[in-house]
């Protein structure tokens, strides 16, 4: 596997949707300020599919985020990639990890790691991935790792691979960002809990970790982070209420405190003022700044 060294060739940054469903207002929000960070340092900016889970993933959904994003203004490097053709990489890592005597095979069920566990802590994205915390129960047993267990990290036993094979998102996007060089990641603020995981992975397989830098989430009227339950918010609702992408990236803008006033505008005409330290660092309220049609 050949690894990059980060920077390299300058600023790299990335976005990652899940296909699990239509872009909404907030992932339009964060591939905004990723795109606008990336080509305000002069950088390259890739799109990565995070299709990693068979169950959840539709190839529908990544075409219309390729669609959505284009239609928004955005741009990017290089072909898409697929974590579903990345498994390799993320085989190799294992076999790394594994070498290393870091990683180990479970065969708790979710019931007894919820019997096990009080208070647990889940992350909005990825969360069955984050998990409870782990009690560490199957860490000194020397299960094997091809059988049909879930492969943990040593510590604090969060999974790399399911029990269905599938490759867990805290390593999938590792593996990609080591590989593909990213010097910065900018993501949304519920994933700022997941740095640190991500961090003791890139050390692991002897990789210099990428800057995480948070983006500020967008809010449903009910206070929990935006999402289809929140009514029409996706891009193609959006669309199909004969609205303009430069309006909607106006206002994104204007919620995200990169404009004054809501006017329309196209990703590229916000690259000139664009300041990091401008970007609002508390959580927007949507229905401030977006008409939600219910
Ligand atoms: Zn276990």
């Amino acid at each position: 596997m050949k690894i990059p060294q980060n920077g390299e060739f300058g600023y790299a940054g990335r976005y990652a949707p899940s296909p699990s469903g239509y872009l909404h207002f907030g992932n339009a929000s964060t591939a905004l300020v990723a795109w606008l960070r990336a080509r305000s340092e002069n950088g390259r900016f890739f799109l990565r599919v995070e299709d990693t889970d068979p169950q959840r993933s539709k190839p529908e959904f990544a075409a219309a985020a390729q669609e959505d994003l284009r239609w928004m203004g955005l741009d990017w490097d290089g072909p898409v990639e697929f974590q579903s053709m990345r498994t390799e990489g993320y085989q190799a890592a294992l076999e790394r990890l594994n070498q290393k005597g870091l990683v180990f095979a479970c065969r708790c069920t979710r019931k007894d790691l919820q019997a096990a566990v009080d208070g647990a802590v889940r992350a909005p994205h990825g969360a069955e991935d984050l998990g409870p915390h782990y009690p560490g129960t199957c860490a000194p047993l020397g299960l094997p790792l091809n059988g049909p267990y879930t492969v943990r990290a040593q510590g604090d036993g969060f999974p790399v691979r399911r029990a269905d094979g599938a490759w867990a998102y805290t390593l999938a996007v590792v593996v990609d960002d080591a590989s593909s060089g990213i010097t910065e990641v900018v993501r949304g603020s519920d994933l700022e809990s997941a740095t640190p995981q991500q961090e003791q992975l890139f050390a692991a397989l002897d990789c210099v970790p990428p800057k995480y830098l948070h983006a500020p989430l967008w809010m449903g009227p009910d206070g929990q982070r935006l999402s289809k339950r929140h009514g029409a918010v996706s891009l193609r609702d959006w669309q199909a209420s004969g609205r303009t992408a430069e309006e909607l990236v106006g206002r994104l803008a204007w919620g995200l405190g990169l404009l004054e006033e809501p006017i329309p505008v196209r990703p590229r005409d916000l690259l000139q003022d664009f300041a990091w330290d401008r970007l609002r660092k508390t959580p927007v309220p949507a229905s401030d700044y977006l008409p939600l049609a219910p």
